[in-house]
């Protein structure tokens, strides 16, 4: 009896007849998850587990173990090993094209761009209230930064609720280019403004076409002649004055015009044939997240292509997490949300970005595995602050590689007519090799915006005789664009010249942005020398460069390896506090040193 069960066993085990073992290719990156390399051999976990133990590891199937560890386990199964490096985590993503016949057509996606107070927000909400209401009974929208609305001829639209140029910018420079159609909102008794022509150039950048909503005709200063005449200079040409741009005249407090400017999206959606496949694993793009008290870390996600259900496992950016509950705009929970349809995923495990993207994978492990992959490599990526997008990077990107063939720049200056003369001269400038592109030029200061949209496109900004406010100069720190400030169009002339023929010497200034004073130094196991310091004038940051004077004279220039403040690990210190410093790869400090911080992003050339 017992030798019958332990003959079903071992069948059921499936190792005990004369059937042909399976040797696998088992994929192994640098460190796996116990129940992953299970599954990579399929093999039993328990089986695995057991042959660590016999291997001297106490392991639970959840734990991870090193390739090495796991290379023995693959052999000893009688496997082959693969050995992939860590970037081939994300391989698991499925990037297959869909085939022409699982392609579904899909709802558009929408954003409304313009200037401040010309009726974004407004256009939106009365978009939204005249079509929910209308539409369902009862039906109270809950905001959750995208809305979908259903025109009178039966058409879907999907609208993200979030007005603003840094976010749709900032989606596209993190990989998310999730807009279809921008409905540029311009006020009637006002015109063409400066945001308006921020507006066109993101547009325009991203290649996403437009519909010009000519907004507030209710007014009697209205104008809509004005801002169709005005419009022409900015090379947006609408069908009145025909051009190929539609432009609707609305009013977001009266109701005129908007369900001919639903219908006039749903006429460019059309022409756009957007589709997708809704029978794929999901991706999407991650529009807000925020931690929600009672609920969690909770992110709305347009998805993408595929449909995204409950049980769902996916990452997002750095975070994974397990679809737990879908709520709709409505505040309904769904079961599952197929492509351009907004959702509130409810189940992450951290809190995302918006524009993060999400996608679905198939355990667990996988999805922790690329989560911690991610994680790591953008620790390393702001550790390498310096990767800035200098002008000589990327020319020489630009004739590397054969698709660019673009310098794109941006261009602030102090009036218009610098600024004109500044992309005149721009536009001469390019051989065979490469052009200069201006992707956006103003009037004013260089703000955030300017370095979202430089970063998307991955150019660098010029100022001229205009510097970047504090919250851009900090944006452009951290997102490694590079500012160049001239007072001379004949500089700037001749350093894009320079940069398009590979010449340009690199002209670097630095900022000192703070000074410290050494008044300890410690021995710490593990870390090294570290300075107990004074920050004397400005700051001490963690992502700067630093100098270390001795009476005076440099004795050593680099990077920091840790800023401390008590125990823990900050990016900044003011003056007058106290911190812990130590250099990279640098330990003769002695008490009485100054530490110079300094940054070195921004460019000053001046005759
Ligand atoms: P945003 O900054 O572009 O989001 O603009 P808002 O939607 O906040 O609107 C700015 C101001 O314009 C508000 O005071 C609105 O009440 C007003 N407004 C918006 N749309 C209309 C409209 O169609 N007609 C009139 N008369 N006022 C409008």
């Amino acid at each position: 009896m017992k030798r019958k069960q332990e003959r079903a066993r071992q069948k059921a085990l499936g190792g005990g007849d004369n059937r042909e073992k399976v040797v696998r290719d088992v994929q192994l990156p640098e460190t796996i998850v116990v129940s992953e390399l299970a599954n990579r051999m399929a093999e039993r976990v328990a089986e695995v587990v057991k042959a660590l133990m016999q291997n001297g590891m106490m392991v639970s199937q959840n734990q991870v173990i090193d390739a090495d560890t796991a290379e023995l386990i693959i052999e000893e199964f009688g496997h082959k090993v693969v050995r992939v490096s860590d970037a081939d985590v994300e391989q698991v993503i499925e990037t297959a094209d869909d085939k022409e016949e699982d392609l579904k057509p899909r709802a558009p996606v929408i954003t409304i761009m313009g200037h401040v107070d010309h009726g974004k927000t407004s256009l939106l909400d009365a978009i939204r209230d005249a079509k929910v209401v209308a539409g369902e009974a009862g039906g109270i929208t809950q905001h959750i930064g995208a809305y979908q609305v259903t025109t009178e001829s039966g058409a879907v639209l999907s609208f993200l609720d979030t007005p603003g140029h840094a976010a749709f910018t900032s989606m596209r420079a993190r990989g998310a280019q999730v807009t279809d159609i921008v409905v540029l909102v311009v006020a009637a008794d006002d015109a063409v403004m400066p945001q308006t022509i921020e507006a066109i150039n993101h547009a325009k950048a991203a290649g996403v076409p437009m519909i010009v909503a000519i907004n507030k005709i209710d007014l009697p200063a209205a104008n809509a002649q004005k801002v169709r005449t005005d419009l022409l200079q900015h090379e947006v040409i609408v069908e009145a004055m025909s051009g190929d741009v539609q432009d609707v005249e609305v009013s977001a407090h009266t109701g005129q015009g908007l369900d001919e400017l639903l219908e006039a999206i749903a006429l460019q959606a059309e022409v756009l044939e957007l589709k997708a496949n809704p029978e794929r694993a999901a991706q999407g793009a991650v529009i807000e997240a925020q931690l929600d008290v009672g609920r969690g870390p909770v992110a709305t996600v347009l998805v993408q292509n595929g449909t995204l259900k409950q049980g769902d496992i996916f990452v997002v950016g750095e975070q994974w997490g397990k679809v737990r509950a879908l709520v709709n705009d409505k505040g309904e929970r769904v079961a599952e949300a197929g492509p351009s349809v907004p959702v509130e995923v409810l189940g992450l495990n951290g809190t995302p970005e918006a524009g993060d993207v999400l996608n679905v994978v198939s355990s667990e492990a996988q999805a922790r595995e690329i989560a911690e992959y991610r994680e790591n490599a953008a620790k390393e990526k702001r550790a390498a602050a310096g990767a800035a997008t200098t002008l000589e990077q990327l020319m020489q990107k630009a004739k590397d590689d054969k698709d660019v063939s673009e310098l794109p720049i941006v261009v602030k200056a102090d009036v218009q007519g610098s600024a004109e003369a500044i992309i005149q001269a721009m536009e001469k400038i390019g051989n065979d090799e490469v052009r200069v592109r201006v992707l956006h030029y103003g009037v004013g200061a260089i703000t955030e915006s300017d370095i979202g949209l430089a970063e998307a496109s991955g150019a660098p900004v010029i100022g001229f005789n205009v510097r970047a406010n504090a919250p851009a100069r900090q944006a452009a720190n951290q997102k490694g664009v590079e500012i160049r400030y001239y007072s001379v169009i004949y500089d700037l002339v001749d350093d894009v010249k320079a940069a398009a023929s590979g010449l340009l010497s690199a002209e670097i200034q630095e900022d000192f942005i703070g000074y410290a004073q050494i008044r300890e130094v410690f021995k710490v196991t593990g870390v090294g020398k570290v300075a107990g310091c004074l920050v004397t004038e400005g700051v001490a940051r963690r992502s700067a460069g630093v100098r270390l004077l001795r009476d005076d004279v440099v004795i050593h220039e680099g990077t920091l390896k840790t800023l401390k403040r008590f125990k823990d690990e900050v990016s900044e210190v003011i003056s007058g506090q106290e911190c812990g410093m130590a250099f990279e790869n640098y330990d003769d400090i002695r008490e009485g040193d100054v530490i110079e911080i300094f940054t070195r992003k921004e460019v000053e050339r001046t005759l």
